[in-house]
């Protein structure tokens, strides 16, 4: 049996040091052989990725992640974007534990359950004021697929039906997750064109991507007029738009597209004006990411619907949330026969584990010493990514909160991309991860973004490290 295994018995204690160094070189060969054999891996190449050695991660301390070797890697995406207050935090262990003595799962299909309940409550709390029915599903993409379809039916039920209203609007180069309907209200190209055959048509407003302007503008000039294209399309289309799907501040699967100051307010004046729903989907930039526990915050927006997953949990447990306001809410009410019910949901839906653990988390985030760290952190990141300007392959730097983009160009002047085959975001990310650092480009934007629980001292060992890989990348461009 593999020490895998034997964790939990006396061994753990007395062969602590050894378990940290590594298995037997049998356990290490069969984990490296059965994940190239078995597991399918998202969004890899798996060509490319079964032709290199694994990196399989054993354990994690803070912000540390570490491999079946022994060696640590500094978690500099947050194990994908949701972790915030880092790797075995005691609270937030505990919080599982404690729950696992009383039950680990039990369903919301008309029933309740004490953490789920606490949870709902607190989200309320804590979200934009007017948000205060919370239906929870399991991944960001189902949170976002839940607003799509409430959208959809709310028309339908609403005190004055709109039938018509079936349409969505979203950004060019928006990311909402990886199921149909969030495909549809997508736009990454290397993502999503591919189903277009299955997909809803959308309509697209164009992102406000500065770096690389939709309108050929520049943004010491322009007026947001990307904002107005948006207020224009609403316009036109009132009779049968649905809803608005924005992600709020931060476009950030698009390579961290950051969003001019206002942009937000505007879009939600228009929507309020002609009566079309909006909803933010806050997945990637809940939970203090971008500064304040959520985005919408930052221009005193209040969506009809909120979507929140990655960060809900402190980046623990698959958890989502899709907060409404009592307007939608009571489109849905009504005997059964009236088939106002919203016929929706996922077996592992309020799983209390997972609730249980984003409550320990919001207890972190919202104690008075939550989010006061950040705003130095913030700051030294900053200066890092000021320094990286100076590299000639550094187009732009993009960059709210702790969530920096990086995006990398053969040539400056023209901002032409280098040729894909040369993929030079996977390349400085390589470099990166030889020197303990791991860091996960989209295409050749490098997205830097660590747990909030990042120290001073590990965000200067990031930034050195990167400047270090985008100078010897660019040496060899
Ligand atoms: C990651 C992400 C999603 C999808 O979340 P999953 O939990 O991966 O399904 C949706 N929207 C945004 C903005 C995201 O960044």
């Amino acid at each position: 049996m593999s020490l895998l295994y034997q964790r939990k018995g006396p061994l753990a204690s007395r062969s602590r040091e050894r378990y940290n160094r590594g298995m037997t070189p049998t356990d290490r060969e069969n984990l490296e052989r059965w994940d190239r054999d078995h597991v399918w891996h998202p969004f890899t190449p798996m060509q490319v990725y079964a032709a290199e050695t694994p990196l399989i991660i054993r354990e994690a301390r803070g912000c540390t992640l570490i491999d079946l070797d022994g060696r640590e890697y500094l978690d500099g995406v947050s194990s994908l974007w949701c972790n915030v207050h880092g790797h075995r935090v005691e609270a937030l262990d505990r919080a599982i534990r404690d729950q696992l003595d009383l039950v680990a799962h039990s369903t919301l299909l008309g029933l309740g359950n004490v953490p789920s309940i606490r949870l709902a409550r607190r989200l309320v709390e804590a979200a934009p004021k007017g948000l205060t029915r919370v239906f929870f599903s399991d991944d960001g993409a189902t949170a976002v697929e839940v607003a799509l379809k409430l959208a959809f039916q709310f028309w339908r039920q609403a005190t004055t039906p709109a039938p018509r209203k079936t349409q969505f609007l979203s950004l060019t180069l928006a990311y909402h997750g990886d199921t149909l309907g969030d495909v549809s209200v997508g736009d990454l190209g290397r993502f999503h064109h591919l189903f277009a055959p299955l997909l809803f048509p959308t309509l697209r407003a164009p992102s406000p991507h500065c770096y690389r302007c939709p309108l050929g503008l520049k943004r010491e000039t322009c007026k947001i007029d990307c904002v107005e294209v948006l207020v224009e399309q609403v316009r036109a289309n009132a009779a049968t738009l649905a809803a608005v799907v924005i992600e709020p501040i931060v476009q950030g699967a698009a390579g961290m597209i950051t969003a001019p100051a206002g942009y937000l307010r505007r879009v939600r004046e228009v929507t309020r004006e002609c009566d079309v729903l909006l909803i933010a989907d806050e997945v990637a930039v809940g939970f203090g990411r971008t500064g304040t526990l959520f985005a919408c915050e930052q221009e005193g927006v209040t969506p009809d619907l909120l979507c929140v997953a990655k960060g809900l949990t402190g980046g623990y447990m698959p958890l989502a949330a899709t907060l409404a306001t009592e307007r939608i809410f009571e489109a849905f009410l009504g005997p059964p026969e009236a088939g106002r019910t919203f016929y929706h949901g996922h077996t592992y839906t309020g799983n209390p584990l997972g609730c249980a653990v984003a409550l320990a988390s919001l207890d972190l985030l919202q104690a008075p010493t939550g989010l006061t760290a950040l705003p130095a952190k913030v700051a030294r990141l900053g200066m890092w990514l000021d320094r990286l300007r100076a590299i000639p392959i550094v187009g732009d730097v993009r960059h709210r909160g702790m969530m920096a983009g990086v995006e990398l160009v053969e040539d400056r002047e023209s901002r032409r991309p280098f040729p894909a085959s040369r993929s030079i975001g996977r390349a400085v990310c390589r470099l990166c991860r030889e020197q303990g650092v791991l860091l996960r480009p989209l295409g050749d934007v490098v997205v830097v973004m660590p747990p909030l629980a990042v120290s001073l001292e590990e965000i200067d060992r990031i930034g050195a490290t990167l400047e270090a890989a985008l100078r010897r990348a660019g040496e060899s461009a």
